[in-house]
């Protein structure tokens, strides 16, 4: 059989190489179609098969990125297609390509389109994950990016300023990505006006999603930046359309408008705290977007400065931020203000927009010493204002005579601003037919938004092949995991945790001889009528790291068997950057005995740390040498802060030497939220006093945006003391009881006080 298939004719042969001729001539057709047919495109591997293929590329040509992780890859595309026949860069299937470590992309030359990649697990080695450009003055123009996503691509230096996407150039599209979990410093997409090159650009950034962004705690978290102070009164030109945002919680500009003739239309911004912000720039147009707040927490509208920008036919919903992130907020400027200050507002028209149950309608806001300038030739008309419960949302802290008012509606029972021009009219709240929140008057004429549905929504954006990522840190979401007393018992299952786990205790003693680290969102509580008691050889007891959040629940933690050495703590933050916020809640716990040498602290926090929110509630504090809570590593005065919510309810703290409470925030920096301090039902007793607090102080607010403070007892304390700064800070303080010794000390008297008890000594 095998001999008589090798016996081949010389008629076989001469056969056989004319066929095998063909089959070359065929398959070599065909692997040129391979190559150089845009159809099927060249598939590379790594970046020097790349390099080579974007050597050879022609107009019209496409090379596809093989599936799998692409790591350290710095790729620059610079090759040059045509109007007709573009180059196209994308994955070999969409989502299965991943650009991991220390990667970035250069898009540079004409008529590119990159498609389909995922940049995750890394950050970039320069100051761009994406940017549209070789080098400076070497640009891309008619390029475009589509369908990418970039998840969590952060450095782990909180305050190393990286920009995701950098557009130069002219001409340029961004459109259908995914960007979600920014986390360090600097704009998530920013448009660069730099040079004339990148001027009256006529770039498109649409249908994208901008994900979760979380609070940065400091200036720098825009999500978008159009241009730069210095170039501000030059036009970008840019359109920005049909995108959605949620959750973009970077900073008070979720949109930090820099530059002249841009347009914004059709946007949504969902649950975003901040505003789409007019910072600088002339000849702006907002039209036709949705702002949803949903009574989240500094939710805000549209901001305006400088000359002739519009906001015309939005809708806003929910909207509760105050002051500089109000619904509508109309700023004062400076007299012949320098560029990198505040423009006077000239020529603004609000029109035909809606509100309903937005919170703050803030006129002249910033009008202070310097910010003198009020708006000037500026309408304001065809609005329509509801709220079902506030009795007052307007408010002009300057003379806003240059506002000239016409065909406003306003709903009976909420206080117009002027006589003429808000009318008050009967309304009606109603659903439309869309499902959306709308009202309806007969005495409402050629008023309001007429838009019934938002056109961007997260199911008509960015890309449909990855999960949409919820990025909140939750507790008690895992499993419920029993921990018996004993040596290390809790420090080794902690140590196993997934997101979410609830580590329930016994009565009895736990020791441990190890740190307990938090690496995820972790419970840790009694079991119903148990009594654990936590102890530790260490220096501190708990430490949260990176992408941790620890709540404590009926717990009794002593500090007895800690090292005998200065500066004990029971839990602390990462000593290193952390880039994620974390949480603390500490409840019905009690906290004993943290006297084992001097400066022993509850929580000792490092810098380039930031809390999303620490709760103590329902707990007892008692005989400790440091601080329950000393929040002011960030002491360069940038405006940057350690925690944004810092709550105390219904606790004991006695015979603490330092302070028990701590917040400094430093600085003139006006783009933060916070931070917050609420203080409701708390006893101090005897605190504030040791050796080793120079300023004597038990509580300290320093900065502090939102302080109230309900029903405090300070008894033999140190002093209260504020220092108020920073814009206009709100302190409230309702039931404040002072026993002998201690007084409230501020550097002014911008603070409301009612209710103070306050009974001399003896
Ligand atoms: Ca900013």
């Amino acid at each position: 059989m095998t001999e008589n298939f090798l016996q081949i004719s010389k008629m076989d042969q001469i056969k056989k190489s004319y066929l095998t001729r063909n089959y070359i001539l065929v398959a070599f057709a065909f692997f040129s179609l391979l190559l150089y047919n845009p159809v099927f495109g060249i598939k590379v591997n790594n970046v020097k098969e790349l390099n080579e293929a974007l050597d050879a590329v022609k107009p019209g040509g496409k090379i596809i990125l093989a599936n799998g992780i692409w790591i350290n890859a710095e790729f620059l595309f610079n090759a040059k297609g045509t109007e007709k026949a573009p180059i196209e860069i994308t994955a070999e299937e969409k989502g299965k390509v991943f650009i991991e470590g220390r990667s970035n992309l250069r898009i540079s030359g004409e008529y590119l389109v990159v498609s389909g990649l995922v940049f995750r697990n890394g950050y970039t080695p320069t100051g761009d994950v994406i940017a549209f450009r070789e080098k400076e003055g070497v640009y891309g123009n008619h390029c475009r990016l589509t369908e990418c996503v970039i998840d969590n691509f952060n450095n782990p230096e909180r305050f190393e300023t990286e920009l995701w996407v950098s557009l130069y150039g002219k001409n340029n599209r961004v459109d259908h990505c995914y960007f979600v979990d920014k986390r360090s410093q600097g704009v998530t997409l920013a448009v660069r006006l730099e040079d004339k090159a990148g001027q009256e650009n006529n770039h498109q950034i649409d249908h994208n999603y901008f994900g979760f962004r979380q609070n940065l705690a400091s200036n720098g978290g825009e999500t978008m930046r159009l241009g730069t102070s210095p170039n501000s009164l030059t036009t970008s030109g840019t359109l920005v359309e049909a995108n959605y945002f949620e959750h973009c919680d970077g900073e008070q500009e979720i949109i930090s408008n820099k530059s002249c003739g841009n347009t914004f239309r059709n946007n949504t911004f969902w649950e975003c705290s901040g505003t789409l912000s007019y910072r600088h720039g002339h000849d702006n147009l907002a039209e036709g977007n949705f702002f949803f707040g949903n009574g989240k927490d500094n939710t805000g509208g549209i901001r305006i400065i400088n000359e002739r920008n519009k906001a015309i036919n939005n809708y806003f919903y929910k909207l509760t931020g105050y002051r500089f992130r109000g619904a509508l907020v109309v700023m004062n400027g400076v007299p012949n203000s320098p560029i990198n200050r505040y423009n006077q507002v000239v020529g603004g028209v609000f029109s035909n927009n809606t509100f309903i149950d937005c919170d703050y309608i803030q006129l002249c806001a910033g009008s202070d010493k310097e910010r003198t300038a009020v708006p000037f030739d500026t309408k304001i008309e065809n609005n329509v204002f509801y709220h079902s419960t506030a009795k007052e949302i307007f408010t002009a802290y300057d003379d806003i005579s240059g506002i000239t008012f016409t065909n406003n509606y306003l709903n009976t029972g909420v206080k117009p601003l002027v006589d003429k021009g808000i009318q008050v009219v009967d309304m009606k709240l109603v659903t439309n037919q869309t499902g959306l929140a709308a009202v309806e008057s007969p005495g409402m004429h050629n008023a309001g938004c007429t838009i019934t549905k938002p056109g961007a929504t997260a199911e008509n954006t960015g890309v449909n092949w990855y999960p949409h990522k919820s990025v909140e840190l939750r507790f008690g979401t895992g499993k419920e995991i029993a921990v018996e007393p004993g040596e290390n018992t809790l420090a080794e299952a902690v140590n196993q945790s997934k997101p979410g786990d609830v580590f329930v205790l016994k009565t009895g003693e736990y020791p441990n001889a190890k740190n307990i680290f938090i690496r995820n969102a972790v419970t840790i509580k009694a079991a119903p009528g148990a009594k654990p008691v936590l102890t530790t050889e260490k220096n501190s007891l708990f430490s949260i790291e990176n992408e941790g959040a620890l709540k404590l629940s009926g717990l009794e933690i002593s500090g007895a068997k800690s090292p005998d050495m200065a500066g004990n703590s029971i839990v602390t933050t990462s000593k290193y950057s952390m880039n994620r916020n974390y949480k603390l809640i500490v409840e019905n716990c009690s906290v004993k005995d943290l006297d084992v040498n001097y400066a022993f602290d509850f929580m000792k926090i490092y810098k380039n740390t930031m809390a999303d929110s620490i709760v103590i509630r329902n707990c007892r504090f008692t005989n400790i040498t440091g601080h329950v809570l000393e929040l002011n590593k960030e002491y360069e005065d940038l405006g940057i802060y350690s925690a944004e919510y810092v709550i105390l309810e219904n606790s004991e703290f006695t015979d603490v030497q330092n302070s028990v409470l701590t917040v400094y925030r430093g600085g003139t920096d006006e783009s933060t939220f916070g931070p917050a301090v609420k203080i409701t039902n708390c006893t101090i007793t005897n605190c504030g006093k040791g050796k080793r607090n120079p300023g004597q102080n038990v509580i300290y607010l320093h900065g502090v945006q939102l302080a109230k403070i309900n029903n405090l007892n300070l008894v033999e304390s140190a002093d209260f003391r504020l220092f108020l700064t920073n814009g206009d800070p709100v302190t409230k303080i309702d039931k404040l009881n002072i026993y002998p010794e201690a007084d409230i000390v501020s550097n002014n008297k911008k603070y409301e006080l009612t209710n103070l008890t306050h009974q001399a000594g003896n």
